[in-house]
């Protein structure tokens, strides 16, 4: 056993090496007289035990005591030595760290083997319960797959970064970042994959961290990072760009390339935000926001985004009700005959009567509904809602036999399994036939999932229901989606009837020249001026729609209007 001795006094010293010589353990004693020397010898390292004096001229043992417990690694027992048999002392020695506290008139072989024993094996209590608190910290603290610090630690030290930059004058960011369709990795790839995956960001992230900074794992695939003193908004920006720039690298996994990539919300103190709550809530808008903006981006939180964000989740909320408190209305759009001016055709387009907003298009409020899953009852509900009006109208005018109605329908329509059943089952109800019912699809709605989309088309078409691909001409105009896919009409969007003159009509001739051959309907949409007209007209187009003959109208409006043109039989003006 190896024991520093630190004591001035040359006679005490001689007499406890002599104690510790007698005593029946073998012992290598190192002598120091000063008390600063004694503290670099201890740092040192290598002794079991200290053997420290209380009253060393120019500190005193608690003094030393001190110095020697703040080294990272204060790995050695320290019995104290003292003249005085003082219990208060001998207290605040052990408070300080001291494992026993022997006054000098004690010493003995026995009494200072034995309080040699018992401090050795009190330390290695101690240092085992302080390992073990470590452990526990660190679960406590600590993401267990990244290594990062967790959320725990991340709210602390949001805590404390605010008041720290406010007594600085200083300002703090957040920057929420979030794995875009991570999702989908886990689903293809495997958890194990996911988890390799995770990882591989968070040693990313951290390499372009500057000291200082603080990077958490919040959440499955949500990162926090918290940015001290990049006070200038466009140094903030080039950080957060280096950040995405480090995930672009794809990550291999199980010998498959992953393409990663990152939403991120900005939010600063104190310029966004008074407290963490707040900063928290406005990070949580930006991202918000660039993930709805089509993520892989960085977005900065303002007070107007956040009314913009805050109007759209109330919005959100307001839609889940809407059904239910039947605020939700179609109206009617006609369609005419090119060759006689006859209606030929109508489209039913939604709108919500919001109860304080007024009127919302569905422009607004059906991505939304897309988004949330809504649309797959509220899409229903208009299929049922049309044809229940179409068979009463096909009853009450003779006008409107046989004339079919369009209803639009969502991507996510298409891949709910029932879909087609549900569509028979509600033109059987009405007692409607198929071919009135037109369903009018956009390319991209076909383009997020062509396989399952293709499936209920041809089970649509199986039915007898028409397809109308809607808003040709503003997407891929391909081709092949007219090919592949049992469209019957095709909808030239209003944009080319607008942009095209009778003397540039070499667009709309084209289509009109391609549609002929593939045996397709064409209905030009957005009709405004008689010049328009003349030109679908020329060009023999099969219906036309627009607000040159009518706007949407209500169904009573409609039904109104109907009336009012049963005796002529042909409608070319409004009432
Ligand atoms: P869309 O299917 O292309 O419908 C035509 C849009 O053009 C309608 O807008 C209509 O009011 C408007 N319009 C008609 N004639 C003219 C014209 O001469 N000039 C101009 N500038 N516009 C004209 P609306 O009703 O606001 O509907 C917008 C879009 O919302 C629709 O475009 C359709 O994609 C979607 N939508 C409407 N109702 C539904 C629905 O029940 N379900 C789904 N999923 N989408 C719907
Ligand atoms: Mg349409
Ligand atoms: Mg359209």
């Amino acid at each position: 056993m190896k024991i520093l001795l630190i004591d001035d006094d040359k006679v005490d010293r001689t007499s406890i090496v002599r104690t510790l010589r007698d005593s029946c353990y073998p012992i290598e004693t190192e002598e120091v007289s000063d008390a600063e020397e004694g503290i670099r010898e201890a740092a040192r390292g290598g002794y079991d035990l200290v053997l420290l004096d209380y009253q060393l001229p120019a500190m005193t043992g608690l003094d030393v005591l001190n110095a020697m417990r703040e080294t990272p690694d204060s790995g050695t027992a320290i019995i104290m030595l003292s003249h005085h048999d003082d219990e208060a002392l001998a207290m605040a020695c052990i408070e300080a760290g001291a494992q026993d506290f022997i006054p000098k008139h004690e010493v003995s072989v026995p009494r200072l083997t034995r309080a040699i024993l018992h401090a050795r094996e009190r330390h290695r209590m101690e240092m085992d319960l302080r390992e073990s608190h470590e452990k526990l910290r660190c679960l406590a603290e600590q993401d267990p797959l990244t290594g990062l610090a967790n959320r725990y630690v991340f709210e602390n030290a949001l805590d404390n970064a605010l008041p720290q930059a406010a007594r600085k004058d200083a300002s703090v960011a957040l920057l929420l970042l979030d794995l875009d369709k991570f999702k989908h990795v886990n689903d293809t790839l495997g958890h194990v994959a996911g988890d390799s995956l995770l990882m591989e960001v968070a040693q990313r992230l951290q390499a372009k961290l500057r000291s200082g900074d603080l990077l958490c794992r919040i959440g499955g695939d949500e990162f926090a990072i918290i940015v001290h003193d990049l006070d200038r908004v466009c140094r903030l920006r080039q950080f957060t760009r280096r950040l995405l720039e480090a995930l672009h690298e794809p990550v291999s996994i199980n010998n498959a390339e992953v393409v990663v990539t990152a939403s991120v919300g900005v939010a600063t103190y104190p310029e966004c935000a008074p407290d963490t709550v707040s900063l928290l809530k406005s990070a949580d808008v930006a991202l918000y926001r660039s993930k709805e903006n089509g993520r892989n981006q960085i977005c900065f939180y303002s007070h107007q985004l956040h009314e913009q964000v805050h109007q759209r989740i109330e919005l959100e909320r307001d839609l889940r009700h809407a059904m239910a408190r039947s605020e939700l209305e179609l109206y009617y759009q006609p369609q005419f005959s090119a060759d006689d001016g006859v209606i030929n055709g109508t489209e039913a387009l939604i709108r919500w009567n919001h109860p304080t907003r007024g009127l919302i298009s569905p422009n607004e409020f059906i991505p939304i509904a897309e988004e949330t899953g809504l649309i797959v009852r509220i899409g229903e509900w208009v299929i049922e809602e049309a044809c229940s009006q179409l068979s009463r109208w096909h009853q009450d005018f003779p006008l409107m036999q046989g004339v079919p109605m369009a209803v639009n329908l969502s991507a996510v329509q298409l891949s709910t399994e029932a879909f087609a059943a549900t569509v028979a089952a509600i033109l059987e109800h009405h007692a409607i036939a198929p071919q009135c019912l037109e369903l009018e699809l956009t390319e991209s709605a076909i383009a997020e999932n062509p396989q399952v989309s293709g499936r209920t088309l041809s089970k649509l078409s199986d039915i007898g229901v028409r397809l109308a691909l809607d808003d040709f001409g503003t997407g891929y105009s391909s081709l092949q989606q007219l090919h592949r896919h049992p469209f019957q009409v095709l909808k030239i969007d209003k944009s080319f009837i607008q942009s095209s003159t009778s003397n540039d009509a070499s667009f709309l001739e084209a289509i009109h020249d391609f549609t002929r051959t593939l045996g397709l309907e064409v209905v030009a949409e957005g009709v405004e001026t008689l010049a328009q007209r003349e030109l679908c007209e020329r060009l023999r187009f099969d219906r036309l729609q627009g607000f040159y003959f009518a706007c949407p109208m209500t169904r009573d409006e409609f039904g109104r209007w109907l009336a009012a043109s049963t005796g002529t039989g042909q409608v070319t003006a409004l009432p």
